[in-house]
């Protein structure tokens, strides 16, 4: 068929012009744009430059919500591909361009199929990276009020042997936030270092403390690296007043996610008023665990096993977040892995690129999701 849809092309199309978080205006205009083709009226601007297509079978039925990320990363792209990044030190470094084109690869398909029952939303999302675009999805009113039974997402799993499907019951990808502690006291003459107050030993408190962060909670997964600090001016003449400290904190669980930030909160208080500064910590970031309902990766195994696909249970949950987590923790559904071949280069490295063997792959696993959960109308 000479019209057919080609999601490899797509892709491409998506790969060549990478747009950063809440910058994703031409991307979205692109996949609305090849909605449109489809014969589907998407709803834009959803929460950001989010869109959701609404798909009604002819009889009743439960509610499914397929969802595909679309941003990118400010990272230089080393490929040799022709179709490599058009935009300097941007690009699709996580393999968002591949999880939308097989979202598109599946709007092609339903719109000549569609559900037999019930309602399936194809759900692109924007802002993923910095854990931003799902909330707003999620909270903006054509979804916000919506009761859905199902939600489904992928990520594709450099790691893993490739179409390889993995997946987890419980937490899938750990919640985690970045955490910033600034310290203000008073600068002096490096001779007088009495005269002012110095954060030096409130700053290596406050590391001490997140080194030590994890040890309250031996029950959890969690997880506490230092990223970056910084005391004072690289001047001998001047006694430091200023201090900053830069770590992430990691959970599987998000009520051990949540102590552990109270209590970084109650220390660093503590360390700052015992030496006269004051303190300011904020959180950027921040990402909640994604948790699957034990139900959802059932149908996800059976849905890959109907496809004659491996499938693959983590024993550990990924150290990474995915803010799908979100839809996940007001609707039961699930994430799962798409295995991107064992030596596939990493996500967020310069030479990664999404594996298009795989999206078939996913577009078929979809398929058969939607095939679950609202059966098959005729073409
Ligand atoms: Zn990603």
């Amino acid at each position: 068929m000479a019209n057919e849809f080609d999601p490899v092309t797509l892709r491409h199309t998506l790969h060549q012009t990478p747009e950063l978080s809440n910058h994703e205006a031409l991307t979205a205009r692109t996949i609305a744009a090849q909605l449109r083709q489809f014969g589907f009226h998407p709803a834009t601007d959803i929460g950001g430059h989010g869109i959701l297509v609404t798909i009604q079978g002819t009889a009743p039925g439960p509610t499914t919500l397929l969802r595909a990320d679309f941003d990118a990363l400010p990272i230089e792209e080393r490929g040799s591909q022709a179709y490599c990044s058009q935009h300097p030190g941007v690009m699709h470094a996580c393999g968002h361009d591949g999880h939308t084109a097989a979202l598109l690869a599946v709007a092609a398909e339903l719109s000549h199929i569609p559900p037999a029952r019930g309602t399936v939303l194809l759900a692109f999302q924007p802002a993923e990276e910095t854990g931003e675009g799902a909330a707003r999805m999620c909270e903006s009113p054509e979804i916000a009020n919506v009761q859905i039974d199902n939600v489904y997402a992928f990520h594709n799993l450099p790691g893993f042997n490739q179409h390889q499907i993995v997946v987890r019951p419980g937490t899938f990808a750990c919640a985690s936030t970045g955490v910033a502690i600034e310290l203000y006291g008073k600068t002096s003459h490096a001779a007088y270092p009495e005269r002012g107050i110095s954060p030096a030993s409130a700053m290596t408190g406050v590391m001490h403390t997140l080194t030590q962060l994890p040890d309250a909670y031996p029950d959890a997964n969690r997880l506490v690296t230092l990223v970056h600090a910084q005391l004072g001016e690289p001047a001998y003449g001047v006694a430091p007043g200023q201090a900053t400290v830069m770590a992430t904190l990691r959970s599987d669980d998000n009520a051990c996610f949540h102590a552990m930030k109270a209590d970084l909160v109650d220390k660093a208080n503590t360390l700052a008023a015992r030496a006269g500064l004051t303190v300011n910590v904020s959180w950027h970031e921040p990402f909640i665990a994604a948790e699957n309902s034990t139900h959802h990766t059932q149908h996800v195994v059976s849905a890959a096993q109907s496809l004659g696909l491996a499938v693959h249970r983590l024993t550990e949950p990924m150290r990474w977040s995915e803010d799908v987590a979100e839809f996940l923790a007001r609707w039961p559904g699930a994430l799962f892995g798409i295995g991107s071949g064992e030596h596939h280069p990493q996500l967020h490295n310069p030479d990664y690129d999404f594996p298009d063997a795989i999206l078939p792959t996913a577009k078929a696993i979809f398929t058969a999701l939607v095939a679950e959960h609202h059966g098959r109308g005729t073409d």
